[in-house]
């Protein structure tokens, strides 16, 4: 996960999370992203005090499932 900054930038907080594969500064949603924004474990998905995107939550959601059962 990767934040999006508001329109203040970085001083006005995180607006919103992505889902970024690994270190990648592209959202899942193809919106790019500040590579100096914050990022957080996908195991945080949906727990954060910030919204998460949607688009980003429907490609994490059907993905998951392959994703764990490559490291089974
Ligand atoms: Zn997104």
């Amino acid at each position: 996960m990767r934040a999006e900054f508001g329109a203040d930038g970085a001083a006005g907080g995180v607006r919103l999370w992505h889902v970024v594969r690994g270190e990648q500064s592209v959202a899942m949603c193809g919106r790019e992203l500040d590579p100096g924004a914050p990022v957080r474990e996908a195991t945080d998905w949906g727990r954060t005090p910030e919204l998460c995107c949607h688009t980003c939550g429907a490609y994490f959601l059907r993905e998951t499932p392959y994703l764990s059962a490559e490291h089974q």
